[in-house]
């Protein structure tokens, strides 16, 4: 066995280790090619299978309706933040925002820049509290006219996630899942479309998975759009415009099967809220000790965890002890601080268990 690190990176994030097996085991010969999956054509059949397979999975293992379809793109979230307003805000639609986070507010930010500050509304925002928490419902305020409202599912900074979804009173939504899509079932028909860079909870970076409704997608006239920025065209070649990023697709393929093979989102959700619970319950248990970012229990994320210590001098020892016990990527977000803890889908419940007996051991000695 090599030597694995216990990854706790808020992105990119771990992987299975069976996908990265798999690879390892396929990287010299793929598919009896003799070639390696990135050095196959795009159009290719051995290609093809792994590109069809992926989505396949991706439309099982989350119950995506027929009249939905999904693209695989490159460029990360980034540049969804940008193509949404340019495919959905076309002559004078409007949309709202909801800014829960850091990520939540560039995607607000890059809107304006398309629709300007009349047609891109901020229908909710936790800022004044640093994004300490989630909006209630009644102090969101989602227009009636609007196309779609925007929302963040889960804040990777900060570490408030919305268990249940804002009520938008019908208008579809558009969420940004970069940072737990896949985390457990929900029901995608709620939605316009749903995009996520895969390198939090799917695969490497390079790939960015979108889930568009038929209908949603009818509302992109973008014809005169440069032609990668135009969704419509994309999900018309079947995310084989141009050259996909097969080999991020390829992992992504062998992520899939292995949640598939775990059992699919219901397992891998019962792993996620047992890893909650283990380390919320450590929190907690030492509250006077480890202090939550997050001031409302129902926000707290189950993807990333956010909390301080006493004094910055416990918070680098923290961080160093746990690296020389194997536990990398604790230090908190630059404009956070403390410790995150990020426990994505591939951290397993083992893994949490060792990095809660290292908090039980470091508070016995310095608490
Ligand atoms: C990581 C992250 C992003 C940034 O994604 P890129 O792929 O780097 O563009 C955007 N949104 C959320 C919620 C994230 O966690």
């Amino acid at each position: 066995m090599t030597n694995r690190a216990i990854n706790f990176y808020a992105g990119p994030a771990g992987l299975p280790l069976p996908a990265l097996e798999r690879a390892k085991e396929e990287l010299l010969d793929f598919a009896g090619t003799g070639m390696s999956v990135m050095e196959v054509s795009h159009r290719s059949k051995e290609y093809d299978a792994v590109h069809e397979e992926a989505l396949a999975l991706t439309r099982e293992l989350m119950g995506i309706p027929a009249n939905y379809k999904i693209i695989l793109l490159q460029g990360g979230a980034h540049l969804s933040f940008g193509m949404i307003p340019l495919n959905f805000l076309r002559g004078s639609h409007k949309a709202d925002y909801i800014n829960t986070g850091n990520w939540a507010e560039k995607a607000y930010k890059e809107a304006k820049l398309v629709g300007g500050e009349e047609r891109v509304r901020l229908a909710g925002s936790t800022k004044a509290e640093n994004y300490a928490r989630l909006p209630k419902k009644s102090e969101l305020n989602i227009h009636p006219d609007s196309m779609y409202v925007h929302f963040t599912s889960n804040n990777t900074v900060e570490g408030t996630q919305w268990q249940e979804f804002p009520e938008t009173g019908g208008i579809p939504y558009i969420c940004d899942m970069s940072s737990d899509i896949m985390w457990r079932p929900f029901d995608v028909s709620k939605f316009g479309m749903i995009y996520a860079g895969a390198q939090k909870n799917l695969g490497p970076s390079g790939v960015t998975l979108h889930i568009v409704s038929d209908e949603f997608l009818e509302k992109a006239e973008a014809q005169d759009l440069p032609s990668y920025l135009r969704y419509k065209l994309h999900a018309e070649k079947n995310s084989l415009y141009n050259t996909p990023p097969t080999f991020g697709i390829y992992i992504l393929r062998n992520v899939l099967a292995y949640n598939k093979s775990i059992g699919g989102l219901k397992a891998i959700e019962a792993n996620n809220r047992r890893k909650g619970e283990l380390l919320y319950g450590c929190i907690d248990k030492h509250a006077g000790f480890f202090k939550p970012f997050v001031t409302e229990k129902a926000d707290r994320s189950l993807m990333n965890v956010d909390f301080f210590l006493p004094t910055e001098e416990l918070t680098d020892m923290f961080v160093k002890e746990a690296k020389k016990a194997g536990m990398v990527g604790l230090k908190g977000y630059r404009d956070v601080g403390g410790i995150r803890v990020s426990t994505y889908n591939a951290v397993t419940v083992q893994n949490v268990e060792t990095l809660v007996q290292f908090m039980e051991a470091f508070v016995k000695k310095n608490g």
